[in-house]
């Protein structure tokens, strides 16, 4: 039996691992589950796994966790520190599935216990970069990517040379908007923005996939998981989302992973890494699937991911503070502040007002987003 936290356990990377639990009941112990304020599903899953702790970041939301929880022996905490706290306890397996920079201090708590992390919260490495890949190289501890992406890769580089990489290429479904004219683009919705036509996620991240920063995010994430230079990194417009990703190797062999569009076959492989393990998941059915198609990113439409390469390229604090800046974006603009194509200027406006020293610790990267954040919430306030 080995031990599993879930950071972010009521989100969709949170469920759909509880999911895959559920599946295998006596093989994982739950010591942690977090959330932000649903406290009461929190409370309901906290329950059924009889997990020793639930936290609610939001420390106002921890009455209702405490009620919900009353009888049940499951310790109840909230706030911040109690969420790094809870991290800082160890699991053989923690899953990083908190949604924003919100995640970053949890995941590095859990980091420094050096046990095997299965990160999702993307956002968390894409700011704090060096200092997260030190620090699990410091402690010992075993980062397994989540994001269907990064874990495609990761599995077509299992038993191969790095120096025999030519290419990783990230495969991009090309989000919603993939197919719309400019003027489209300019009305579209938060309800459009967030319907995404291949996977079920969160808000933010599907946002980020309409716009195209979710592949920008995640080119600065492979950057960081896969050493081979920012020159041996691209991206390929991947409409169907079958291929996941792929690496060719100098010899002209490319290897490729595909899969349904149902992240619990990634969240499967980190899990039961170096094994496999079942999943409910439909097999491909590539016959009826009949097509795939590829093509290149348009960056007119979509500059995100050229707005992502340059902060790769610049380094330091500049992709934390990309990030920061789109995550109160994406906050502005699912709240109907700004509209769908401000986001990505927006960003581009904050890193314009220069980046922050490079950051040599956590609280660096941390003060660094908090510096973000403000200068792109006093801009929102100005426009
Ligand atoms: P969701 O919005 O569905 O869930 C986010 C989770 O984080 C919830 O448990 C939420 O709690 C919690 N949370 C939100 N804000 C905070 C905060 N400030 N402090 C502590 N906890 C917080 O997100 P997803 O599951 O879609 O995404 C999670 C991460 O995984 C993201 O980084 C995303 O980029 C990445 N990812 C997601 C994929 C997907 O298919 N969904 C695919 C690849 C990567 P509450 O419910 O209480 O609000």
């Amino acid at each position: 039996m080995r031990t599993i936290s879930v950071l972010g356990a009521t989100g969709s990377i949170g469920t759909s691992t509880l999911d895959l639990v559920r599946r295998h009941r006596d093989e994982w112990r739950v010591a942690a589950l977090t959330a932000h304020g649903n406290a009461r599903e929190l409370a309901r899953l906290a329950r059924e796994f009889g997990a020793e702790v639930a936290v609610v970041g939001d420390e106002a939301c921890l009455p209702d966790l405490r009620e919900a929880l009353s009888g049940s022996g499951i310790e109840a905490a909230g706030g911040a520190q109690a969420l790094v706290e809870a991290a800082a306890r160890g699991a053989d397996v923690t899953v990083a599935a908190i949604v924003g920079c919100a995640g970053l201090a949890p995941t590095m708590a859990a980091i420094e216990q050096g046990g095997t992390i299965a990160l999702a919260n993307k956002e968390a490495l894409v700011s704090a970069g060096e200092v997260m890949t030190a620090a699990v190289a410091k402690h010992g501890a075993t980062l397994l990517p989540v994001d269907s992406e990064h874990n495609a890769i990761f599995q077509c580089l299992h038993g191969q040379d790095m120096a025999d990489v030519r290419w990783i290429t990230l495969t991009a479904s090309g989000g919603p908007f993939r197919d719309a004219s400019r003027a489209e683009i300019e009305a579209a919705t938060p309800s459009q923005a967030v319907a995404h036509p291949n996977w079920s996620m969160g808000a933010k991240i599907s946002v980020d996939s309409a716009t195209m920063m979710n592949k920008g995010l995640e080119f600065i994430e492979a950057f960081h998981l896969f050493p081979v230079g920012l020159d041996r990194l691209r991206i390929i417009v991947h409409p169907q989302s079958v291929v996941h990703s792929m690496v060719e190797y100098r010899d002209g062999s490319t290897l490729a992973q595909l899969g349904p569009s149902d992240m619990r076959v990634p969240i499967a492989s980190a899990l039961a890494w170096p094994r496999r393990m079942d999943t409910p998941c439909e097999p491909l059915d590539l016959a009826k699937i009949g097509t795939l198609t590829f093509r290149a990113p348009d960056e007119e439409l979509f500059p995100a991911t050229r707005v992502a390469r340059e902060c790769a390229q610049a380094g330091g604090a500049a992709p934390a503070v990309l990030n920061a800046a789109n995550e109160v974006a994406v906050a502005a603009f699912l709240a109907g502040k700004i509209g769908f194509t401000r986001i990505v200027p927006q960003c581009e406006d904050v890193l314009a007002r220069g980046i922050p020293p490079v950051p040599a610790t956590l609280e660096d990267v941390i003060a660094a987003d908090a510096e973000a954040r403000r200068r792109a919430t006093e801009r929102l306030e100005r426009a």
